[in-house]
């Protein structure tokens, strides 16, 4: 379901966490174009006039596009009830995953799929952003949500079934 995914936005975010990566290490993800460098990840390589040629420039996936080809994933929804004509909810879903990947190119969707007839699961690169949808989704489409926790892991699911 990628293809619902735009690939370009304008962002530019911190890195979380530890990094291990030296400061003059260029790494480009080549599938979302993203650039890492002096600890944060960029959105083009070509807008960023301070970069000198002469650095090195390594290619490898970013978090989110790793997890993404992986399949894995912190968060999951799965909506259950959900209507004949999907055709808003798609564009709900599709809404949310630009928002999000511009305010964070690691906060993705990883896969929306129909798993039986009326349940659609979508999952995230995020736990916190699988809350953020089903909170968002409850206003909009009025469903009842419920969260399971995971004891093992920091996964957790939410089921959320429209009226
Ligand atoms: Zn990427």
């Amino acid at each position: 379901m990628r293809k619902f995914l735009p690939k370009n936005f304008p962002w530019h975010f911190p890195k979380k966490g530890k990094e291990k990566r030296g400061k003059k290490d260029i790494i480009v993800c080549p599938e979302c174009n993203a650039f890492y460098w002096y600890k944060s990840w960029h959105h083009s390589l070509e807008d960023y006039s301070e970069l000198k040629e002469d650095k090195e420039i390594r290619f490898e996936l970013c978090p989110a596009c790793k997890m993404i080809k992986e399949g894995k994933f912190e968060g999951e929804v799965i909506l259950e009830n959900c209507p004949e004509d999907k055709e808003e909810l798609l564009q709900f879903i599709n809404n949310f995953a630009q928002e999000e990947q511009r305010r964070d190119p690691l906060a993705r969707v990883v896969s929306v799929e129909e798993i039986a007839k009326g349940m659609v699961r979508i999952t995230f690169t995020e736990n916190q952003i699988a809350k953020k949808f089903a909170k968002r989704l409850k206003k909009t489409f009025k469903t009842k949500n419920r969260i399971i926790f995971s004891k093992k892991e920091k996964i957790i699911r939410i089921f959320c079934k429209f009226p």
